[in-house]
């Protein structure tokens, strides 16, 4: 599979039956029906879209990076990836991508890993993991901590380096590229537009994203 596979959508915007705003730093939560498409779309560019996935009628079997990057044999997501869940199953699959490429590996940010990554002080800085911590707790209470799994950036350049570490890298998005995946079954989507301030991924500065629903 190619790593940059661009791909466009013969949807149209109007079509949808849903569209929202997502502010940079908020969380959005909502299942995606069999056979819907929902759009993540980078409106202004270098945006990271920490999203996680869950099998809805099953919330145990989330979303798995190892599952995923074994069942592609590729470690970047692109049009064509299917991403997996825990046991193996096939939750959704990207089936249009203007952006290219997207991160598997480097995870959500969080309190520790900006005290790690940046310095002590920003422990207390708002982060991924508080708000997906936020959109579970206001769930009806199928979802808790322990359904936090290793997630997807949508948008984010985490290239890995040849001696296999982790570079956060200036982003290869730009305004209005957008991410298609089109659920294969009933799924749970959990979205954190990233609110980091300590990296180039979204040059120093979160911005809004959309998301667009298409029915079958
Ligand atoms: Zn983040």
């Amino acid at each position: 599979m190619a790593v940059f596979n661009r791909v466009e959508s013969p949807r149209n915007a109007e079509e949808a039956i849903y569209s929202e705003i997502i502010q940079a730093g908020d969380g959005w939560m909502r299942v995606l029906k069999p056979g819907q498409v929902l759009r993540i779309v980078d409106l202004e560019g270098n945006q990271a879209a920490d999203t996680l996935f869950y099998d809805a009628d099953n919330p145990e079997d989330h979303y798995s990076a190892v599952a995923t990057i074994a069942g592609q044999g590729n470690i970047y997501l692109s049009t064509g990836s299917v991403l997996r869940a825990e046991s193996g199953k096939e939750l959704l699959r990207i089936v249009a991508d203007t952006c290219g490429r997207h991160d598997t590996v480097g995870g959500s940010c969080s309190a520790q890993s900006n005290t790690v990554r940046y310095s002590h002080d920003k422990l207390s800085m708002h982060n991924c993991r508080d708000t997906f911590m936020l959109q579970l707790a206001q769930w009806d209470g199928a979802y808790t901590k322990r359904d936090l799994a290793p997630n997807i950036n949508f948008f984010m350049n985490v290239p890995v380096t040849a001696d296999g570490g982790l570079k956060f890298d200036d982003g290869v998005s730009a305004p209005g590229c957008y991410v298609e995946v089109q659920s294969l079954g009933s799924s749970m989507v959990l979205i954190s537009n990233c609110p980091q301030l300590n990296n180039p991924c979204n040059a120093y500065n979160p911005t809004p994203i959309q998301v667009l629903i298409w029915d079958k």
